[in-house]
């Protein structure tokens, strides 16, 4: 995701007037919204019933959804069901589901048997009338209908027209959950190995959904369905709707099918704007690897809220220019010279779709390394120079008020953090290791590693650590649990010498970093007791790489 808040808080913070870049987006999506919540405030019963990880979650693995339904624009409502296919991994006679509650539950089979159910908010326990065994595979249908309540940032689902009146209907519920409009196992952890996704519409309409097409079918009342397949591991949010009356072009990058999907009224624009999609992709499989849903293609597809990264259905809405919502918004001019949607939003197929988070505390795994892959996409296109000043211009959205980990268990976003600071403690990672061979490797092999998994950031420590045969952790910490910046401690006694050290939070926090001259660096290896050196610098003439290392410098 990129959180258009983000732009809005930082432009305000500036004092900059803001122009809405999109003319369908509703009134209730203009005004100013509340600042996100404190990440330390205490959990709702929802937060836990959503976050926890528990008992009736952990006995089932997810196989297989198959999400049939029927989407009436007119009367803004869904009907159909969810066929879920789970392993048990322990006995049991009870598993958890999520719905909103604003939804009705039809019916919950297990063939032809209907199952009881209870309702608690959003979560719905579905109840077996024998014990399920472990290792089984069981099915089950979970009809349900409604009208979705359209909230959270981008929708959930909105229901929305064109500019020229015609329907426009879309889903973005990463924050809020996909249990908004379908009912699923609506967390991080567990995700389902294939999908097929079944959307009828009124024959009008087009559905572009996550995966292959595999056809359409006339339903002879007026309703078409479309039906695609997902052929990989898919998170919850990700499974998207767009239906609209789009136009459809498409493009190859060797066997990768390419597919666009815009309105008729910009699909000259989308067809000169959307080359970009190429050199990215090119740019990241060369840094990682393969373009992780071969299978699926790839798709951008024009939507009315910013951008959004739906699995092999990456949503648009920069309107078809460089830059984010029509702004340099790193203020440095790079910005200017590529879509950030377009560059952001797919980067995520790699960190975010292929390598996910299992909790959305450790969510900088998706956001921290999409904002870096950014910056990736920048050094391969304009040159390194380029990409060092584009992830400090960066610095300015940092807050450093809360660490960029939240707690684990009560599905608490991290605040804006994960984003800028996520990428420059990446770059910071990049200068102690202070080998591009080694480093590119690194992130290869990192990627690779852990591609098609659901991981924490333990895993992301413990695979730098080995890799390097060094132990990073306390860096890692100190960077994401701590709140505040390392800083680096320079003290002059006027003798020729210089003590230093780190003043960090983590006690065993112990990082080399580059000072003296730019251009004429030397490595010092701080830890955070006192070291001395001779010195033959001045203290105003004495430099610290900033750029190349992200912490606050403190002479004395
Ligand atoms: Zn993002």
């Amino acid at each position: 995701m990129h959180d258009q808040n983000v732009l809005r808080t930082t432009l305000l913070a500036l004092g900059l007037a803001i122009a809405l870049p999109i003319a369908t987006v509703s009134s209730q999506t203009q005004q100013a919204p509340a600042p996100p919540p404190s990440t330390l405030d205490p959990p709702t019963r929802a937060d836990l019933l959503r976050g926890q990880y528990g008992r009736y979650r952990a006995n089932n693995d997810l196989l297989f959804y198959h999400l049939d339904i029927r989407v009436d624009p007119e009367k803004k409502s869904i009907a159909g069901k969810n066929t879920i296919r789970f392993r048990m991994l322990a006995d049991d006679t009870r598993i958890q589901l999520d719905l909103a509650a604003s939804l009705n539950i039809d019916r919950i089979l297990l063939g032809s048997t209907p199952l009881k159910y209870e309702r608690d908010l959003g979560t719905v326990y579905v109840d077996f009338p024998s014990t399920l065994r472990s290792g089984r595979e069981y099915t089950i249908d979970f009809h349900y209908s409604g009208q979705p309540e359209e909230q959270g940032r981008f929708g959930g689902m909105a229901f929305r027209k064109d500019a020229a009146g015609n329907h426009w209907i879309t889903t973005a519920c990463e924050d809020e959950g996909a249990s908004v409009w379908w009912p699923n196992k609506d967390q991080w952890r567990d995700e389902v190995e294939r999908m097929q996704i079944s959307v009828s519409i009124p024959g009008n309409l087009v559905d572009v959904s996550n995966g292959r097409l595999m056809g359409k079918t006339d339903l002879g009342d007026g309703y078409t369905r479309w039906d695609w397949l997902v052929q990989y591991p898919i998170n919850n949010y990700n499974v998207a709707l767009n239906i609209g009356r789009y136009e459809h072009f498409s493009d190859k990058l060797g066997d990768l099918p390419l597919d666009f999907y815009v309105l008729p009224a910009n699909i000259e624009k989308a067809r000169k704007q959307f080359a970009q999609a190429k050199p990215m992709l090119e740019a990241f499989r060369s840094y990682f690897g393969e373009y992780p849903f071969e299978k699926d293609g790839f798709k951008l597809i024009e939507v009315p809220y910013a951008g959004m990264e739906h699995q092999s259905a990456v949503a648009y809405g920069n309107g078809f220019v460089n830059g984010y919502l029509d702004r340099d918004w790193t203020g440095i001019g790079i910005s200017l010279k590529f879509d950030f949607i377009i560059v952001h939003e797919s980067g995520h197929e790699w960190f975010g779709n292929a390598v996910s988070a299992a909790d959305v505390s450790d969510m900088w795994i998706h956001e921290g390394w999409t904002t870096y892959l950014e910056s990736l996409y920048v050094e391969k296109l304009f040159g390194h120079e380029d990409a060092i000043r584009y992830v400090n211009s960066y610095k300015p959205k940092v807050q450093n008020r809360e660490p960029m980990i939240t707690q684990r268990g009560i599905h608490r976003q991290p605040q804006q953090d994960m984003y800028f600071k996520g990428t420059l403690f990446l770059n910071t990672l990049r200068s102690v290791v202070n080998d591009d061979n080694v480093w590119w490797a690194l992130v290869r092999d990192f990627y690779q590693q852990f591609k098609y998994q659901n991981i924490m950031t333990e895993d992301v420590v413990r695979f730098f650590n080995a890799r390097l045969k060094r132990d990073l952790t306390p860096i890692f910490d100190q960077y994401l649990r701590r709140a505040a910046l390392p800083t680096l401690q320079l003290a002059f006694n006027g003798a020729g010498t210089m003590a230093y050290k780190w003043k960090t939070d983590e006690r065993a926090f112990a990082m080399p970093v580059r000072i003296g001259r730019s251009g004429n660096w030397t490595t010092i290896e701080p830890t955070t007791d006192w070291k001395v050196m001779p010195i033959s610098l001045s203290k105003d003439a004495i430099e610290v790489a900033t750029d190349l290392y992200y912490i606050t410098v403190e002479k004395q």
